[in-house]
């Protein structure tokens, strides 16, 4: 991933009504793009000049480059996982049968997602993603904190500051959440598994 805005898949109303027009005009149009203004200053000169985001992610100290490419690569994953609102929405294949094998059911694991979600104090994000020996775990991240550091692979995320959830469901996170299962576009994160 290099260091700039990709364009957005959707239209800016295709999350309606779980996410507004208004919070993905700010949350991606402003606010991934003061990260990507940020982090294009910080590195110049520096040693991460010209590397990807990924490794910049891997390789940089806590400060502000890594907090800046932490939070790019994060809302990337983020809203390029979602679509438009479905009611039937689940994962299929091997995304299905690794959530199985994991957490016992597609239920259980929506429950100990959102248990984590609702628990996380303060700003940060909720991951699912495949460990060494291709379990899934859930991971809680503060911040700007993204499982690539850790060696994990991630599959999906849930943005948990308040940025991406107050124009719509004000400090309701556990409604917001409920919400997103219905726009998570599952064939995406199922294509992310290694
Ligand atoms: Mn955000």
């Amino acid at each position: 991933m290099k260091i700039q805005m990709p364009e957005l898949p959707y239209a800016d109303t295709r999350l309606e009504p779980v996410i507004s027009r208004e919070t993905v005009e700010y949350h991606y149009f402003k606010h991934l793009q003061g990260y990507v203004n940020a982090l294009s200053m910080l590195v110049q000169g520096t040693e991460f000049e010209g590397n990807s985001v990924e490794d910049i992610i891997k390789k940089a100290p806590d400060g502000p480059i890594f907090n800046n490419a932490g939070q790019i690569f994060n809302h990337v994953f983020y809203f390029m996982q979602l679509s438009r609102p479905h009611d039937d929405g689940a994962p299929s294949g091997r995304l299905a049968e690794l959530i199985n094998a994991s957490f016992g059911s597609f239920d259980e694991f929506k429950q100990q997602f959102a248990q984590a979600a609702t628990s996380l104090f303060g700003s940060g994000w909720v991951w699912l993603s495949q460990d060494k020996g291709g379990k899934l775990v859930i991971t809680k991240e503060s911040n700007a904190g993204c499982p690539l550091r850790s060696g994990l692979n991630p599959l999906f995320v849930v943005d948990v500051w308040e940025h991406a959830y107050y124009i719509d469901y004000r400090n309701r996170r556990a409604d917001y959440v409920a919400g997103l299962w219905r726009i998570v576009n599952w064939e995406t994160v199922g294509g992310r598994l290694k």
